[in-house]
């Protein structure tokens, strides 16, 4: 995907803050941090948002979760707790058009999540 600006982090095109990478997976903070810990986890496969994901993503999806469990303890978040959110879509408020999961946390979390 030529001009997602995710997948030219993936490439290393444009620099970020890596904190994990694996085969099919990339986390770097967020250059917009919202909470002390701000960090986007990433499949390296180009999928566009939550509507995208196929049956053949399932397990992709499942690894995405452990790798965010992983980065919790990593942080040390993982006994306070965080937060996960996936934006989809125009009312979702999706920015960035390469499904991402914020994992957000290293304070109190306001208790809104939507307005
Ligand atoms: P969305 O609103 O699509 O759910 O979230 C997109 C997120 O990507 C935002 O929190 C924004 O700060 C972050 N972001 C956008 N461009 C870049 C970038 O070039 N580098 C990094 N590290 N984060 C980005
Ligand atoms: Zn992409």
């Amino acid at each position: 995907m030529d001009n997602c600006i995710f997948c030219k982090i993936i490439k290393k095109e444009i620099p970020s803050n890596i904190v994990y990478e694996d085969n099919q997976i990339l986390a770097f903070r967020d250059i917009n941090p919202v909470a002390p810990v701000h960090i986007l986890v990433i499949p390296k496969k180009h999928i566009e948002s939550v509507i995208e994901l196929s049956k053949d993503d399932e397990i992709l999806i499942g690894k995405i979760y452990t790798v965010i469990n992983k980065i919790a303890k990593q942080e040390n978040i993982n006994e306070k707790g965080f937060r996960v959110i996936v934006n989809c879509g125009e009312d979702g408020g999706q920015e960035v058009k390469h499904l991402h999961f914020h994992l957000l946390g290293g304070k109190k979390l306001g208790v809104k999540i939507c307005e």
